[in-house]
């Protein structure tokens, strides 16, 4: 029997997760390929939350505690803020799905930009919300236009900062313009999933600007950073009441017992954050060397990831790239046909990036 789910679910476009690189290896019969592709830490996890994480393995026939209060109890000692204004999610995926889920109602709008991360757009649709595009200018999230947009009918702001895929940032004084020209009843969620890697003191920092006045919600991940994408573990900081809600809706058990006690102990990996963001920011300075040596544009990026004009169709040269064994990003999809976005890898991964790149090139 055929059932018929309501038209706005079934008006959400799949997001299309990448292959796996073992089934990609067998497709084009190469080995020892490398992945730049997903924003990762080419570190691995950190070592303390591996650590951890052993340690814990043998409590696994134990339900995670639902409330996470370790972890919490953290984060709020390190960020200065009461235990009460933090949600911890599976992912920061799983606080944007939240947010929509238990405060929007079909029909209310929510500004993003056009491109932007995908999650903004498939949880706004699955409430029956509408998405508003506003473009990205020169790559950057443009906040008066942002702002400008704003009707009666808009509840939830989505900004990106750093942006993924152009890596740009906005300051702290046009953020507090924005917050100053958008209505205190709107929801604005500030993704900063890369902010560990930003090197511009002038860009805004959510929690500056926290207080229990409006619905402001500061996004952050484990998953960059610290090197934990595969164990899902994130969080959101918001005033308590609006914190209060989202546990009303989270699942009791949504962060597993193992990514609790792997983000305690990469919180405390200074070490290794050290490293990662030596390894980023060297990388970064390495690669636009080599690629304005090549004649390449690359765009400037506060993240741990930046955008190449190639010049010819980026779909094509991610596939002629794949065949180097060089995993990579083409924009195509993103609205920039000639771009691709490379993560930043190791100095060895950097250079056979490069080397590949200059061969598909030629
Ligand atoms: C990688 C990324 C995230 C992190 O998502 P998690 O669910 O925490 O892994 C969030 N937002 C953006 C824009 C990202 O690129």
């Amino acid at each position: 029997m055929k059932i018929s789910p309501p038209d706005y679910i079934l008006s959400i476009k799949p997001y299309v997760p990448g292959k796996p690189i073992e089934e990609l290896e067998r497709e084009y019969g190469i080995s020892g390929s490398i992945k730049l592709a997903s924003n990762e830490n080419p570190l691995g996890p950190s070592p303390l939350a591996l650590a951890a994480i052993e340690k814990a393995l043998s409590g696994l026939h134990r339900y995670p505690d639902g409330s996470g209060y370790y972890l919490v109890s953290k984060l709020a000692q390190k960020l200065g803020v009461a235990p009460e204004s933090i949600v911890l999610g599976n992912g920061s995926d799983d606080i944007i799905g939240m947010l929509t889920r238990a405060l929007l109602l079909p029909g209310d709008e929510v500004i993003m930009t056009d491109p932007s991360f995908a999650m903004y757009d498939i949880t706004t649709c699955m409430v029956n919300a509408r998405s508003v595009y506003v473009p990205l200018i020169d790559r950057a999230l443009p906040l008066d236009t942002v702002a400008g947009a704003v009707t009666s009918k808009t509840k939830m702001v989505f900004l990106t900062n750093p942006n993924n895929p152009t890596g740009t940032v906005f300051s702290g004084k046009a953020f507090e313009r924005f917050l100053e020209a958008v209505p205190s009843d709107v929801v604005i969620v500030v993704d900063e999933a890369y902010i560990e890697f930003v090197q511009d003191p002038e860009c805004a920092r959510a929690f500056d600007f926290l207080d229990n006045s409006r619905p402001l919600v500061a996004l952050r991940t484990f998953s960059k950073a610290y090197g934990l994408a595969g164990i899902r573990v994130g969080y959101g900081v918001m005033p308590p009441y609006l914190a209060a809600i989202l546990n009303r809706i989270r699942q009791p058990f949504n962060v597993n017992s193992l990514a609790q006690v792997a983000a305690i102990a990469a919180l405390d990996d200074e070490a290794f954050l050290k490293q990662t963001l030596a390894v980023v920011h060297d990388g970064l300075a390495w690669l636009y060397a080599e690629l304005e040596k090549m004649g390449l544009r690359c765009f400037p990026s506060q993240a741990n990831f930046f955008l190449v004009d190639v010049k010819k169709d980026a779909a094509a040269v991610f596939e002629e790239m794949l065949k180097q064994g060089v995993i990579i990003r083409s924009m195509v999809s993103y609205g920039y046909p000639s771009y691709i976005r490379v993560t930043v890898g190791l100095p060895e991964e950097n250079a056979r990036f490069v080397a590949a790149l200059k061969a598909v090139l030629k």
